[in-house]
Order: C-alpha cells, then structure tokens, then sequence
C-alpha cells in the first residue's frame, strides 16, 4: 500500500497570526486613530460653523460701527461751508486787515468752541493761513503757509477736501474737512476743519472692541490698539510713499506694514488674520487669530475694519472636538462590549446546543441499547423457555432412562434372582424333607438346626425380594433420603452372592459406617451396579480382589470401588456415562447401570466418577453428603 504523504507528515507549526491576536494589535490603535479623525473633523465643523455664526454677528457689530463713524464724520461736514455766509471771512479774504483778522480770529474761536471741533482756520487762495481759532496759542497756524495739503489743493479747485493727517505744526493727528469759499462763483478762500477723532478709539476700548480705520492709502488711521495705528495695512509703493512724505500727511512717521503671521480668505470682505500676541497683556498665547471683516465708510474711501479674536471660538471647537473624540471612544468602547457579550452569548449558546446534542445523541443511544437490551432480553427469555423444555423433556428422558435402567436391571436380575431363590428353594426342600425325617427319627436338636437353617433361608428369600421391589420402584425427583454405607454394601453383596460363591473373589473392606443423605436401596441399587460391573471386568482374572472403601474427604463421604479386573481402553473411557453404552457382548450388558448410578448420585446431591489407576484395574468413586456434618472419620467394622 502506497503511503499518502499528506497524511503521515508532521503538521509544520502555524506561522499565521491568529485573528484575534490581530484584533488586539491592531484594534487599539484604529479606535485612537478614529478618534482622532473624529475629533478632529468635528474640531473643523464646529470651527467653520463658528466663524459663520461670528461672522454673521460681525456683519451687524461692523454695519453698527460704520454707522456711528459715519454720523461722527459727516457731523462736521457742512461747518466749513458755514463761514460762507460770514461776511467778515469774505471782507477778510479780499482784504486782510489786522483788525479785519483780529474779528475773524474771534469768530473763529467762538465757533470752534462751539463745535467742540480741535481747529477751524481759513486760507488765502495761496494757501496761507489768514485766521484761526487757536489764534491765542504758541502753536497757531497763523501765518503757515500749507498750500502742500491735500486738502487745500482739492478745496481751492472746488472739490471737497477730506484728509486725514498730521499738523505740520502741532504733530496731532486729526481730521481734516476743506471747502472752498465761493464768492460770486470764484473761489476766494478755503475754509478748514480740524477735527479729532480719538474719541471713537476710547469708545471703542471701553467696548473691548477691535477694530481700525484705514484711510485711502490703507494707513490705519484709527485703531483701538495704538500698536496698530498709522501702520499699513497693505504694501506701500516708492512712488506712493514719495508722495506722502512730501504732503507730509502723516508727518515723519514711518508708516511701517502691519503684516499679519497669516492672512487667510474666508469671503468677500472678510478674512482671518493671525497676529503675534501682544505678550505684555496675553502671556498665554504667542499669536492671536482674528476674524477680520472690512467695510467702506460711506462718502469716504476709508475702510472700517472689525477683528474678531477667534480664541474663544477655537477653545470652544476643541472642546466639541474632545467631546466628540471622547463619545467616540465611548461608543468604541460600548460597540467591544456589546460584541464581547454577544460573543459570551453565542459561546454559551454554542455550548448549550452542543450539550444538546450530546444529550440527545446519549438519549437515542439509550433508546437504541435499551432497544437492544429488550431485544436480547425476549431473547434470553425465549432461551429460558427453550432451555426449560429442554430440561423438561430431558427430565422426562431421565426419568424415562431411570425407568427402563431398573426394567433392565429386573431383567437382568431376573435370572441371577432365580438362580438365588432357586439355591435356598432346592435348600429348603432338602432340608425340610431332611427336618421330617430327623423328627420321624427324634432327632430333634438335628430338626432344630436344620428349621433354624431353613428360617435364615427364607429370611434371604425375603431380602432378595424385598430389594428387587424396592430396585424397580421409580425414584422421582430428589433424594432427601438416609443410608448407611455398611448395609448398603451388605445389601449388595447379598444380591450378588450367587455370582460370588462361584468367584473365589478377594473382598477388601475399609469404610466409615455414617449416615449419608441418599435413600438406601438407591445406594444398594448403585453399589450393585459397581461390584456386578467390576465382576463382569474380573472374569478372565485368575485372582480377582475387590477393595470397598469410604473416608470424609472435604467434608463429604467419599466411597471408593476398586478392582483388579481389565480397566477400560481410552476410547470407552469417553462414553462411560452415556447411555446405552456397553461393551459386553450379547444381552449381558444394556448400558444403562453407570448412567443411572450417576444419575441417582446427582439426585442426592453426590456424584459418580472413573478413576484408572496406575497399577491397572478401575475404581468408580461415589461421593455423597452426610446427613451430619463430622469433624472426626469413624472407623468402621471391616467385615
Ligand atoms: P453394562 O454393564 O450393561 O455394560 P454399564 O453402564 O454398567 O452397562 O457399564 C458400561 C460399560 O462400562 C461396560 O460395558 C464396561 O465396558 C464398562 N465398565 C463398567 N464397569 C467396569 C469395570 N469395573 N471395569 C471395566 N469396565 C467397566
């Protein structure tokens, strides 16, 4: 047979990595890695949504803010185009007079005070100043010539002059409004207004609010954090910053760029801009971040800026970023329960179906060897009942064998019964005639004898028939009867004495004399059987001896009957017992005597047995249960 190499090679150990193990390698760092991404992503969502909200609000705070300043600027529009109607501004402008200055000065003054403006000054069409309210101060224009400014330079041609600058003189910013004083359509003067508008920014920081104004150069003008002001908001060119350091607009100042750490888009007008912190008021963060949103003011090309800080809105974003991070490890986490105990229950589930099946696969095999069991039982049953009739009908046949066995050993002894009562019969008749005649003759002690001959005969004669009625009676069932060895023996031999004269047999006799439990003529009727068969076995012997011994042996008595005759050959030595085997030739043997000995032995609970001794001859040993237990044998009387 070819040996399949599959089957007898060793299995090479598993070199793959067990699910479960990847599970573990694997499953913690995912549920961190989501987590993150969740976190993260939500981080973004709310941030997004946030700067919207903001946004939103911011729209109103800037559309607030604008207004205001709006209203604060154009507050001073109209006053410069009042002195028209001044006539002593106009007398001044054709012809200025000291006194003539002197009046205007004080109108000036006056109407200054009133205004609450910084300054209000009026300028030939040269643009030096003829009048000014702060005529009385170190610092007044009086006098200046500042046809460089902007503003003069757009007034005198009409225009209206807006300007945001620093005095040349005084170094204070302020805003400036110019308007050209008409007179008969012909521009004779220009009439200025100095305002400051550093009263916004204070509103402004009380508010907490961030916010610039970037004039047309993108120079913030106003801011609420001074770091800021007057600080471009965009690049500024050569060309442009020539022509501010010549109208001196914002003086000497260097106008440096305010220029964020990052500048970022998020709409039309609005933007986030990151700054480095101020770190003398905020020692927590390095830079800021702002959401800036830009509105032109109205009738001015400056541009009003709210900045938003965007802390709050990021510290409230990664808020909702750990919280979504932590429902997720949370959810994670239920999710490796829930499968853990749904794994427990499949488990368990498992294992109860599997219990089961067990349960139910011992079951039918209960049913099936049951099945069996019950099967072989009616079997065993139907055995019984077989067995039983069996040993009914082999009961019957014994009893039938026992039967026939005593008609043929009646048979069988008819003769040799007739020749025994013959003997004693020819006796009596010799001897009673012998007894008449002695009595004829008186002699009666002779005639006495000779009666008292006569009498034992007939007692024998009585003997001998009394066993031939008890031998052919039919011994049914147990043997509950009594015997004793030395009668039997005596019985037997009785029976057989007419065979023994003739014999010159050499009897030995070694027995105890006790009761045994066997009827006694079924002991006499096997003793009968045992010394007949070793006769007929010692006829060719020239000296026969017969040996008749009994002893307890193991608490049984043990009868042993031994001759010296021919034995028995091996092959005969196998059916002894069997009946109707024999090995006696014509009507002398029927082949029953062993069978029925035997089977009157076991019906007193003893047996039967062939022993071949050594020295030649056979022994049948007949062992049978005392009607007594006895510790000590007791020697019997040989006879
Ligand atoms: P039967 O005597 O009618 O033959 P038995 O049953 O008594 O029937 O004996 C069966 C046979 O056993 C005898 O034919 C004989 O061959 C043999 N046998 C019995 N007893 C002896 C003995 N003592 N010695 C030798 N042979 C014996």
């Amino acid at each position: 047979m070819k040996c399949d190499p599959p089957l007898y090679r060793a299995t090479p150990p598993s070199l793959a990595v067990k699910p479960r193990l990847i599970r573990h390698l694997f499953l913690p760092p995912l549920i961190l890695l989501l987590m993150v991404a969740l976190g993260y992503a939500a981080y973004l969502v709310s941030e997004r949504n946030g700067i919207k909200a903001l946004s939103e609000n911011g729209e109103r705070q800037l559309e607030l803010h604008a207004r205001t300043l709006e209203s604060e600027i154009n507050k001073y529009t109209y006053l410069p185009s009042v002195l028209e109607l001044e006539s002593s501004v106009s007398m001044l402008l054709k012809d200025p007079t000291p006194e003539l200055r002197r009046e205007v000065n004080d109108y000036l003054e006056g109407l200054n005070r009133r205004s609450r403006s910084r300054a209000i000054y009026v300028l030939d069409t040269t643009g030096r100043v003829l009048a000014t309210s702060n005529w009385r101060d170190a610092d007044s224009y009086l006098g200046e010539d500042l046809s460089f400014r902007a503003y003069f330079q757009d007034a005198v041609r009409g225009l209206p002059g807006r300007f945001y600058g620093i005095g040349s003189t005084t170094g204070e910013p302020g805003y400036y409004l110019a308007h050209g004083l008409e007179e008969h359509g012909k521009i004779i003067g220009v009439a200025v207004i100095k305002v400051r508008l550093e009263a916004l920014e204070e509103r402004w920081q009380r508010a907490r609010l961030e916010a610039f104004v970037s004039d047309e150069n993108g120079i913030i003008i106003l801011s609420s954090d001074p770091a800021r002001k007057l600080k471009s908001v965009r690049p500024l060119t050569p060309e442009i910053k020539e022509r501010l350091a010549r109208s001196l607009q914002y003086y000497w100042w260097p106008l440096n760029e305010l220029v964020p750490l990052e500048r970022e888009a998020l709409a039309e007008g609005a933007e986030k801009l990151t700054f480095p912190a101020n770190t003398s008021v905020d020692t927590e963060h390095t830079r800021v971040s702002y959401l800036a949103q830009t509105r032109q003011l109205s009738d001015t090309p400056w541009h009003l800026t709210l900045l938003t800080p965007l802390e709050d809105l990021r510290r409230e974003a990664g808020s909702q970023g750990m919280l979504v991070a932590v429902a997720c490890a949370l959810v994670a986490f239920l999710l490796i329960a829930w499968n853990e105990r749904r794994k427990v229950l499949s488990t368990r589930l498992a294992a109860r179906e599997a219990l089961q099946a067990a349960n139910n696969e011992l079951e039918r095999k209960i049913a099936e060897r049951t099945a069996d069991l019950r099967a072989s039982n009616e079997r065993l049953k139907g055995q019984i009942r077989e067995r039983r009739q069996a040993e009914d009908t082999l009961r019957r046949a014994q009893d039938e064998l026992v039967q026939a066995g005593k008609l043929a050993a009646i048979g069988q002894m008819s003769t040799s019964i007739a020749h025994e009562l013959n003997q004693p019969l020819a006796a009596l008749r010799t001897l009673s005639g012998n007894t008449v005649r002695f009595i004829e003759r008186g002699a009666l002690d002779t005639a006495s004898t000779n009666l008292r001959t006569i009498n034992d005969l007939v007692d024998r004669m009585g003997r001998i028939t009394a066993s031939l009625r008890a031998f052919a009676r039919r011994g049914d069932g147990k043997d509950h009867g009594q015997a004793m060895p030395g009668k039997a023996v005596e019985a037997a031999l009785g029976l057989l004495a007419g065979r023994l004269e003739s014999f010159g047999l050499t009897l030995h006799q070694d027995f105890s004399d006790l009761a045994l439990r066997i009827d006694q003529t079924r002991l006499e009727q096997i003793l009968v059987n045992l010394i007949g068969n070793a006769l007929d076995a010692m006829q060719a012997q020239p000296l026969p001896e017969l040996w008749l011994e009994g002893a307890i042996v193991d608490g049984r008595y043990r009868l042993q009957v031994r001759d010296n005759g021919h034995g028995i050959d091996a092959e005969a030595r196998k059916h002894l017992f069997e009946p109707f085997f024999t090995t006696k030739p014509g009507e002398q043997g029927l082949g029953l005597g062993l069978t029925l000995s035997a089977s009157l032995a076991a019906a007193a609970g003893g047996s039967l047995s062939a022993e071949h001794p050594a020295s030649g001859g056979t022994a049948f040993v007949l062992c049978l249960p005392l009607v007594q237990a006895i510790s000590e044998p007791q020697t019997g009387e040989p006879t």
